[in-house]
């Protein structure tokens, strides 16, 4: 996700912090600090309220990855946005049981913070008007009684942050987890596919009204939340029906075989002569009849900057890059390319090189079989 930071990593899971995050943390810290002037310690104050709203997304996005991680899924990072967060999962289990599951126990978390807050609320020193008082007011949009800097604010917060956290991921509209739930209620009625076109259109429509009340009512918060629920769900839409359109052929159905390949000890210089030559940007590293490595149009580059076009391809070569066998559905070339963000993934076939699929060469195979429904290719076995 674009204007993200990476913080750390737990679970082989990165954790990244969307710039949203320090916007907030700025404005609460402004918000106790000034506007409610209480100086220093408001700021702080203030502060740590938003650290521990992001220690409950934290919960929360761990809960759906670790869950995932459980049914055999690899999630690479999690992305955390003041409102919950993205995890990018390399493989998501598409199984619904499955899959309502890992969306479930996320809300579940925060559920489980809020009641687990309860006892706290009863234990405050001096509790400004009951235990649930100071919680039923900011419920009802009142939150006069919070402003001062005090215990049971502060858990009267984590307590209602943590319950609007689990209902407002839970509302049907994807990509929030209740889309997610619903695709998964509607796929055991329907094809996964139809399903998810429907919780597109339900997202869709749902941030529409959204955005329209927030319009009318000039709530901010309201316009971009229904913009970032409106864009999920294209996204998820158009991923969906791209992985299963592509699943339909296996990756040897659909490969271009004449790629051209380089050697470890070609010079730079060479190959660039060859891009100039050939319809072709990347180009398989092959050494001794083995694929020793990929070189991309930016290895290229950064190498011709860095050693000039005398130096040899393996010392700018990529050495580390996913591969997939000829028999693999294609549709697993489309996630391998978008989880490692790269436009090109060698095909082989018994350990030895077959070719190579583009994202050129897949976006126009998609076109291809998305242009109608009748089989173009005899269906894979
Ligand atoms: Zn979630």
């Amino acid at each position: 996700m674009k204007w993200s930071f990476k913080v750390g990593s737990v679970f082989g899971i990165e954790l990244r912090v969307h710039i949203t995050f320090f916007l907030i943390l700025v404005y609460a810290a402004y918000l106790w600090g000034s506007l409610y002037g209480e100086g220093t310690a408001g700021a702080i104050y203030g502060s740590v309220v938003i650290l521990a709203l992001f220690v409950c997304v934290v919960i929360h996005e761990l809960s759906h990855s670790r869950m995932a991680q459980y049914f055999g899924g690899e999630v690479s990072s999690i992305t955390l946005l003041p409102i919950g967060g993205v995890s990018l999962m390399k493989k998501m289990p598409e199984e619904p049981t499955r899959e309502l599951l890992v969306s479930l126990v996320g809300p579940l978390s925060n559920v489980i913070i809020a009641v687990l807050l309860i006892p706290l609320l009863y234990l405050v020193p001096n509790p400004v008007d009951g235990a649930f008082g100071a919680f039923s007011r900011l419920a009802a949009g009142n939150g006069d009684v919070l402003i001062g800097i005090s215990a049971q604010g502060f858990i009267s917060y984590m307590f209602f942050i943590n319950l609007l956290l689990a209902a407002f991921n839970l509302l049907p509209a994807f990509p929030l987890d209740g889309g997610r739930v619903f695709r998964s209620i509607l796929a055991e009625r329907m094809s996964y596919m139809k399903a998810t076109r429907t919780a597109v259109v339900v997202g869709q429509a749902f941030a529409f009204i959204l955005g329209i009340i927030g319009i009318f009512t000039l709530n901010i918060i309201f316009i971009i939340i229904a913009v970032f629920i409106y864009m999920g769900a294209e996204q998820e839409g158009a991923g969906a029906e791209m992985k299963s359109t592509l699943a339909q052929l296996k990756v040897g159905q659909a490969l271009a075989r004449d790629t051209k390949t380089v050697a470890p000890d070609d010079r730079l210089g060479a190959v660039v002569n060859m891009v100039m030559h050939e319809y072709q940007e990347d180009f398989p590293v092959v050494s001794g009849g083995e694929l020793a490595g990929v070189l991309t149009r930016a290895n290229l580059i950064n190498g011709l900057h860095s050693i000039g076009p005398d130096g040899p391809v393996s010392q700018v070569m990529e050495k580390d890059f996913p591969v997939v066998s000829a028999d693999a559905p294609f549709s697993d070339v489309y996630e391998k390319m978008n989880e490692r963000r790269i436009k090109a993934v060698p095909v082989l076939e018994d350990g030895h090189l077959l070719g190579m699929v583009t994202l050129e060469h897949l976006s126009e195979v998609f076109m291809l079989l998305a242009s109608t429904d009748q089989p173009l290719i005899p269906a894979a076995k």
